[in-house]
């Protein structure tokens, strides 16, 4: 029998928490929980998790820093960033810093469910992925160590970004739709209502790092209607 998939919940409210811990349970997870910042980033760091729900606002180290410092050491870790509403500059931030997902408080606990199951489902891709992805004449993206160089620049990516540009590389003929981008990258069916903000804050953080000018893109481009096309010539 495969072993159980085993989840971190790190979040300092203890109805939050042990409601959590409680759902996920029931749907056959095994689940440790934590309750600080530190102690959230020493189990996170075990490398025993398969998922990590790291609330942002802890006592002593804030899950931003928890999330980054967490990447540093595996750039593979599933992380889902739980956030209070109105809080889109953390959101923003999380998702640079790596994280796969946030789901805002106060979130319906089905919803939950389903973001966690498909960012466990989300390495599913199903095509086969560029190593290398060039662009114009002076952009080269290694994508097995989430770097690059424009010229003489230096570039890094998130995992989840070089995902989103490796899917638009190979299917570079067309234009993909920001909900095939949710469902193939990110493991979302249809079944579940959610923002696209996700995408397009991806879409963007990868234009500021490969366009020459992000507000007018000429690899990243926006096909009305359609969704994201990649031009790779
Ligand atoms: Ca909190």
């Amino acid at each position: 029998m495969p072993r159980k998939i085993r989840l971190l919940v790190v979040e300092d409210e203890p109805a939050i928490r042990s409601g959590l811990a409680d759902v996920l349970l029931f749907h056959g997870y095994e689940v440790d929980t934590a309750t600080e910042g530190p102690e959230g980033l020493a189990k996170a760091l075990s490398g025993k998790f398969d998922l990590v729900l790291l609330d942002i606002m802890l006592p002593k180290m804030d899950g931003l820093e928890i999330c980054d410092r967490i990447r540093r050491s595996d750039p593979d870790q599933p992380i889902i960033l739980l956030t209070a509403r109105n809080t889109d500059d953390d959101v923003v931030r999380g998702l640079a810093l790596g994280a796969d997902d946030y789901v805002a408080k106060p979130f319906s606990v089905a919803q939950l469910v389903l973001r966690v199951q498909a960012v466990l489902r989300r390495s599913q891709i199903g095509v086969d992925l560029a190593t290398t992805i060039e662009l114009g004449a002076d952009i080269r993206i290694d994508t097995r160590n989430l770097a690059g160089t424009r010229g003489q620049e230096v570039l890094a990516f998130t995992r989840k970004e070089i995902q989103v540009l490796q899917y638009l590389h190979a299917h570079h003929a067309r234009a993909v739709p920001r909900e095939e981008l949710l469902a193939k990258v990110w493991g979302y069916g249809k079944d579940l209502e959610l923002e696209t903000r996700t995408v397009d804050i991806h879409v963007a953080k990868l234009r500021r790092k490969i366009e020459p000018d992000p507000s007018n893109p000429k690899y990243l481009v926006t096909i009305r209607g359609a969704g994201y096309r990649l031009l790779i010539t």
